[in-house]
């Protein structure tokens, strides 16, 4: 980790964060992150377990020019289990979770079943053609437990235990931007069953991967193209598009601003931008993160009070790569939702699938005049 990094994660952070890492019974590490005043937690793991192994490997499509994940024991991973066997609230009662102690503020794990981890071996000679590059899927996956209240929701939180999180993430993304072999770290929530969430305990993930994703290497190209005609960073400008005409605007603050994207593909979809051009998470100040939380928290109330009910959604983090390309990066989170009409969800269709040409039912101008009408 770099000095300035290692500041700007937080050293001056370390009065409102105590930070308890421990390790599982099968060696995965887990890092508890609570207020100072919290009882001090319970690490000892007693669990009989053995090691998943991690046969995950990563493969390039020379056609697309982008990597994909191949990580097949993930089917054997837990599906939607009754309350009463949740693996994310704390360990109580003689019942023994993923997690050791009784309670927790919030808490980083290592996944048991991980898309991608340090300890992947190659999978050896697969009969692939030259063209198309190969390699262990090494990185590493994260579970961010929010709350140990199984019935909670990220969006009913108390603001102090939002900013936790965000220093979680913070945190999360300095150590593990300067793993070896890291290019890009992915904090994100998906959120409802009907986006595919198989614990429905409030719950997050962080991906660490060997590669930029597909995505920002996009968002960066169109972001070189932009400085070398204009001189201007691309994010900066979009964002100074839409605070110039607020129509599509569903909040802002001092430091932030939340808007439908003009040209948004889902039906509900929201991106926050900070109003300084940071690269990430760790780079953002006490005051930047407390004015998220506000933020964040208001566009949460006003999506469940779209349709009456919790909205599922993705909501992602884009953050810059580890190493490269930093000074074009511009740090963002973007949430949307696949819910187009209270009991309607959006599937893909044949031009999006297969084309990735979307097709949206919803103008966004409306859409934000929809989410600036409810009370949150
Ligand atoms: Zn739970």
């Amino acid at each position: 980790m770099t000095a300035d990094r290692r500041a700007a994660s937080g050293a001056s952070r370390v009065d409102r964060v105590r930070r308890t890492p421990a390790v599982l019974a099968d060696g995965r590490e887990i890092i508890y992150f609570d207020h100072p005043d919290a009882p001090s937690r319970l690490t000892h793991d007693p669990r009989d377990l053995t090691p998943v192994g991690t046969s995950s490997q990563v493969r390039h499509d020379p056609v697309l020019d982008e990597w994909v994940v191949l990580a097949t024991h993930r089917q054997y991973r837990t599906h939607l289990p009754p309350t009463h066997e949740c693996p994310l609230c704390p360990s109580r009662d003689g019942r023994q979770t993923e997690i050791p102690s009784s309670d927790y503020h919030v808490v980083v794990f290592e996944n048991r079943y991980p898309s991608l981890s340090t300890h992947a071996v190659d999978a050896g000679d697969a009969d692939l053609p030259a063209i198309v590059d190969h390699a262990p899927g090494v990185g590493r996956c994260e579970v961010v437990c929010f709350t140990s209240d199984h019935d909670a929701a990220f969006g009913s939180l108390r603001p102090d235990r939002v900013r936790l999180v965000v220093d979680a993430w913070a945190d999360r993304t300095s150590e593990l931007s300067a793993a070896p072999g890291i290019q890009q770290v992915f904090c994100f929530e998906n959120r409802g069953e009907a986006i595919g969430v198989t614990l429905s305990h409030p719950h997050g993930q962080i991906y660490a991967f060997p590669f930029v994703t597909p995505r920002t290497r996009q968002m960066l190209r169109s972001a070189r193209r932009h400085v070398d005609l204009t001189g201007r960073n691309l994010f900066s400008d979009v964002l100074a598009g839409e605070r110039s005409t607020r129509t599509r605007l569903v909040g802002d603050s001092e430091h932030w601003t939340a808007f439908v994207p003009a040209a948004a593909r889902w039906p509900i979809e929201v991106h926050l931008y900070p109003h300084r051009q940071v690269p990430d998470i760790p780079a953002l100040t006490d005051d930047e993160r407390d004015d998220f939380v506000s933020v964040y928290l208001d566009v949460l109330g006003r999506v469940d009070a779209l349709y009456d009910k919790p909205l599922p959604y993705i909501s992602a983090w884009h953050q810059g790569p580890a190493h490269d390309d930093r000074d074009l990066a511009y740090l963002h989170l973007e949430l949307f939702s696949v819910q187009r009409a209270p009991d309607k969800l959006k599937y893909l269709a044949g031009t999006e699938s297969a084309m990735g040409a979307f097709v949206n039912d919803s103008l966004p101008e409306d859409v934000a005049a929809r989410l600036r009408g409810v009370t949150p």
